[in-house]
């Protein structure tokens, strides 16, 4: 599987002191509050489970599974809602984690969704954001890296569901899906 990869552009120590960097900042904000954490299922399931044992706060933690990929590399466009919310957000502060932001759509579509629902604070952690990708306009209030525009696997990040489980994140050969 490491063979696959062209070059690794966030290694696990880079990974581990962003984590915890953001830990900080999200226990010094949330400080006296009860947050829901907004888990985006499948690519942030690794990063938020870091993440939380970071924060010193007491929260709540809920999953929402999203897609817009399908299987390739573009997204598509369209987002589908594969398993919701269990929690009712209604009145409550809530923190998105996700891994990454590109075009900003899958931010969109929760950020009115959780709006419709009457959510009293939404904000966002991401732990890669990809400013070049953007199509729409958002805000990111927590972020780890900035990447290039490239396409990167790993620590949740998936190819075709392949190569969630590297624990870095790393740039794919294109020869892999290419072909
Ligand atoms: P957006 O809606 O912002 O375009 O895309 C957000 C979602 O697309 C992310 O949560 C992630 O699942 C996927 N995505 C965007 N860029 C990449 C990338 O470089 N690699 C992988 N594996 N997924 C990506």
């Amino acid at each position: 599987m490491n063979n696959d990869i062209e070059r690794v552009l966030y290694s696990e120590e880079d990974i581990r002191s962003a984590v915890s960097r953001l830990g900080e900042r999200l226990t010094k904000d949330y400080q006296g509050k009860r947050p829901i954490i907004i888990s985006v299922l499948k690519g942030a399931s690794l990063f938020t489970v870091d993440v939380i044992r970071k924060m010193d706060v007491y929260l709540d933690l809920d999953f929402i599974n999203i897609s817009s990929y399908h299987g390739g590399t573009q997204s598509s466009g369209k987002i589908d809602l594969l398993n919701d919310l269990k929690e009712d957000v209604s009145g409550r502060d809530v923190l998105i984690v996700e891994d990454i932001i590109d075009t900003g759509r899958s931010l969109k579509y929760l950020k009115e969704l959780l709006a419709s629902r009457n959510a009293r604070d939404v904000r966002v952690c991401s732990l890669l954001d990809k400013p070049e990708g953007r199509l729409v306009d958002v805000d990111v209030d927590y972020v780890g890296f900035n990447v290039p525009n490239e396409f990167v696997v790993g620590y949740g990040l998936d190819y075709d569901e392949t190569y969630r489980n590297l624990p870095y994140v790393g740039v794919l050969k294109p020869e892999i899906y290419q072909n």
